[in-house]
């Protein structure tokens, strides 16, 4: 481990995401991950403009709000000093197009001129009208993921509710036409007890259209929500822990992504930076995941079915974590 302040070039590698170009060698990754997080999701709002039914804000919510800019520039000054390769998704919980007239492309826009090279957002996209489409192209933003989750509007309405399919289906459609290939799309469907049977038809219809297409099993966060996994496979490293970071609007860093409630938060970016949460806290735990040393893990996670829905692919890099000290 480098202590606190020592900088390094050091990309940040698609670790866990399939990735077509070759990989660099199992010690490079080693010392990119143990460097500075791949991703980053910063919380432009929790706030949301619909109610989905997999969504873990239905659930006893934390005080909702707005990330203030000082706290989202420290966050962006940080990464782009340090790691400039480190994918930023410009949302967490809420719906980051809520922000589309408060300050949201004027963020991302200072972070790609900072030097970010990989700026993102998940949106449901019904509020991606045209004006905030040509905003999205100015601000320099490379990828958008939409969440549809259907093929058609009757299932939509059941997972997304409070959206409107016909609209965001045209909306999409629109920034097609209007990025012209600046901005990567991906169109993506969670696969839930209510929407299964849509996943072919949902492949068969944008596989017509210039977009990438991504689904993905559900997540319970934390069990909140039924597990609908149908063979559990025996527990392996949760690759969630390894792929990101996420900092809360409110400056709160929990233990993983699917920590929704902040029952182990590990720093606050108000008093503490990304490199030392990343380095002091994330990376012990990664090593006890890659060591498969359950007993150490927090209470919750011993009980989260969540790592079954992502699978580590590099397993050099956990053989190595795995020979690491989590008392580093
Ligand atoms: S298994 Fe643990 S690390 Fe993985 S998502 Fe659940 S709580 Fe997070």
């Amino acid at each position: 481990m480098r202590p606190p302040g020592h900088k390094i070039h050091c990309p940040s590698y698609r670790i866990f995401m399939s990735d077509s170009s070759p990989l660099p060698s199992a010690q490079e990754r080693l010392e990119s991950l143990l460097h500075f997080p791949q991703q980053l999701l910063l919380e432009t709002t929790s706030h949301c403009n619909l109610n989905c039914s997999m969504c873990a804000r239905q659930f006893n919510p934390r005080k909702w709000g707005n990330m203030d800019e000082a706290l989202a520039r420290k966050v962006i000054d940080e990464v782009t000093s340090r790691a400039p390769d480190c994918r930023i998704w410009f949302c967490y919980f809420g719906e980051p197009l809520i922000r589309k007239r408060a300050g949201l492309f004027d963020r991302i826009r200072y972070a790609k001129d900072k030097g970010l090279k990989r700026a993102a957002i998940n949106t449901n996209a019904n509020l991606m009208d045209e004006r905030c489409i040509k905003d999205m192209l100015r601000s320099g933003l490379d990828e958008v993921y939409i969440g549809l989750d259907a093929a058609t509007a009757e299932t939509y309405s059941k997972v997304r509710i409070g959206g409107n399919f016909g609209r965001v289906v045209a909306n999409v459609l629109k920034l097609i036409e209007l990025s012209a290939g600046k901005i990567k799309i991906t169109v993506q469907f969670g696969v839930y007890e209510n929407n299964d049977h849509e996943v072919d038809a949902f492949k068969e219809y944008w596989s017509r259209h210039p977009v990438h297409i991504f689904t993905r099993p559900k997540l319970t966060w934390c069990g909140q929500l039924d597990d609908i996994i149908k063979s559990p496979a025996p527990r392996h490293a949760c690759a969630w822990i390894f792929d990101s970071i996420n900092v809360n609007e409110d400056g709160r860093v929990p233990y993983c992504i699917t920590d929704w409630q902040n029952k182990l938060p590990l720093g606050d970016i108000r008093n503490n930076s990304i490199f030392d949460i990343w380095q002091k806290k994330v990376i012990p735990n990664i090593i006890v995941h890659a060591r498969q040393d359950w007993a150490n893990v927090p209470e919750f996670c011993k009980k989260c079915p969540d790592w079954q829905a992502k699978v580590p692919r590099d397993k050099k890099l956990l053989e190595l974590l795995a020979g690491m000290s989590p008392q580093l």
